[in-house]
């Protein structure tokens, strides 16, 4: 936990939250400014700042993410018809919040490929 940060703030309920899904070490909330008409993140319950500062055995936690954005899709009902999944990552990558998040798009077909 870091005192500061806005994502550790709302694990612990001091901002409150649109939560999708809650298990003991990952979750997932409506971003506040969505950028399409389904917008998650989904983000570890471990204030890890960003893919950059990864340790060796966060990788774990990064598959599980992975895992549970597949569960979001099928109980939201837009795994078939397909999602996009960001990471930004530091300065350049436009990250804002320095608590690792992976944000799930879905709900529109995404037009402008980057990759
Ligand atoms: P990034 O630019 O990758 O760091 O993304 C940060 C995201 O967090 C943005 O899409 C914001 O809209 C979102 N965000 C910031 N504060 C909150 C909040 N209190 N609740 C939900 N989403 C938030
Ligand atoms: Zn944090």
């Amino acid at each position: 936990m870091d005192e500061n940060c806005t994502f550790c703030k709302i694990i612990k309920g001091e901002i409150p939250s649109n939560k999708v899904y809650e298990d003991e070490e990952i979750l997932a909330f409506k971003d506040i400014n969505p950028a399409a008409p389904i917008h998650i993140l989904v983000i570890p319950k471990k204030h890890l700042e960003s893919l950059a500062t990864m340790k060796e055995g966060d990788e774990k936690i990064i598959s599980k993410i992975y895992q549970v954005i597949n569960i979001i899709a099928e109980k939201q009902g837009f795994k078939e018809k397909g999602y996009r999944v960001i990471v930004n990552c530091g300065k350049d990558g436009g990250q804002e919040v320095p608590h690792l998040h992976f944000h799930l798009l879905a709900g529109t077909q995404f037009g402008d490929k980057i990759v």
